[in-house]
């Protein structure tokens, strides 16, 4: 593939409302056109017509397991090792309490204070549930290699950050997890379909992720787990719901965890959900992540060169190298809410995040040069216009 090549035959595959610019696959990716009928299929003949059958007669039970191996496929993972189903937050509660479980002996949770909220919100929630002596420590992110002490039984990162799109080294930091005798847990949230990951040869015990950001899964969409497949037999589950026993329709009163990774699902597969994201995922038939990460770098570096060319109001809040950043790019600004509220106004979708951040996310599915060009000039017009100073922009949604 040649290096000028920035966005890679798919696009006709996702239904993109016309005149949008969309760089905010990173926090929800667009539909994918395959997913509405399949949505379609799913809802009208099989809940429709099979009913309660439809468990069997259209295969929904495999669902999970086929889904978690598609996903197993992009993240360098092998076949099995991957569950799926509910959310984020849940499959970082069960890592955790997981990881802790096998380390017995130690009482802190290591982190940064870069990490996505729920990431760190979950882990307290852990510990005041199983006792005061644990703690959640959090260092600064270029700390966290050297605060990785024998007091610590898990370290739990999230590979790209999601605010600045800076990467840890996930091999580097998982070799010193392992030889100071922790657990390791990555949260691939901003990894997973953006950037080639080999969680095989980084040997991590445990990673998760979400499937509605790069994946194009749709909002709720399923999360993932990964479990090191040496260690399943070993995990013992938090949250033994009855779709990780061993046999669900036996209906025993004890728990006995499935006999692999399924023993880390809950609660029944969210099935229109899962579906859709078994569709979504068929637009990458024939694509390595390598190819991805050709056209994302190309895109980020052109937008990165175009922004600081045209608005030297904005500050690159992104790592400058390349190698050191994941599929976004981020520039700081301090009123950053109105300005990205003026620039969806003009059509071109990014994010704000507290307190001064935009942030735009590249996805080469459906993203080429010539938009991320454009991209660029619109905001170079909502700057050097200051139409971001309009009262209308400044009232805050409820989400942003
Ligand atoms: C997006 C994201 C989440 C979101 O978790 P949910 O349970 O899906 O809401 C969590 N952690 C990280 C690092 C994220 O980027």
């Amino acid at each position: 593939m040649s290096s000028d090549v920035t966005q890679l035959p798919r696009k006709q595959l996702f239904d993109l409302p016309e005149g949008v610019i969309y760089l905010d696959g990173n926090s929800l990716g667009p539909l994918p056109k395959g997913a509405v009928q399949r949505a379609q299929t799913v809802l009208a003949e099989e809940w429709g017509q099979q009913l309660i059958r439809a468990w069997n007669t259209a295969d929904w039970m495999a669902l999970p397991q086929k889904v978690g191996d598609r996903i197993a496929g992009f993240i360098g993972a092998a076949p099995g090792s991957v569950a799926t189903g509910d959310t984020l937050s849940i499959k970082v509660y069960q890592a955790l309490a997981a990881s802790l479980k096998m380390r017995p002996d130690r009482r802190v949770i290591l982190s940064d204070t870069g990490n996505f909220p729920t990431d760190l919100y979950m882990a307290q929630g852990l510990i005041s549930t199983i006792g005061k002596d644990y703690e959640l420590r959090t260092v600064a992110p270029q700390e966290v290699a050297d605060a990785i002490t024998d007091e610590v039984a898990v370290v739990m990162l999230t590979e790209v950050d999601y605010r600045s799109g800076r990467r840890h080294d996930m091999a580097d930091i998982t070799r010193r997890a392992h030889a100071a005798g922790a657990v390791m847990i990555w949260d691939l949230a901003h990894s997973a379909g953006a950037l080639p990951v080999d969680l095989s040869a980084c040997n991590a015990e445990f990673a998760v992720g979400c499937t509605y950001k790069y994946f194009n899964g749709g909002p709720g969409a399923p999360a993932f787990i990964y479990a090191r497949p040496d260690l399943v037999l070993e995990i013992e589950p938090a949250l033994s719901g009855w779709l990780g026993h061993d046999a669900p329709f036996a209906m025993e009163p004890g728990y006995r965890p499935a006999m692999s990774t399924e023993r880390l699902r809950v609660g029944p597969p969210p099935i229109v959900q899962l579906s859709i994201l078994d569709a979504a995922l068929d637009v990458w038939e024939g694509l390595t992540m390598q190819e991805i990460r050709t056209a994302s770098v190309a895109l980020c570096e052109r937008f990165i060169a175009e922004v600081e060319a045209r608005c030297p109001q904005l500050t690159l809040a992104s790592p400058r190298a390349a190698a050191e950043r994941g599929s976004q790019v981020s520039f700081a600004f301090a009123e950053a809410y109105p300005v990205m509220q003026a620039l969806i106004d003009h059509g071109v979708i990014g994010d704000f995040r507290a307190p001064d951040i935009l942030r735009f996310g590249f996805t080469p599915l459906y993203l080429d040069e010539e938009e991320v060009v454009r991209a660029a000039e619109i905001l170079e017009e909502v700057m050097t216009t200051e139409v971001w100073r309009d009262p209308k922009y400044q009232v805050r949604a409820r989400v942003t």
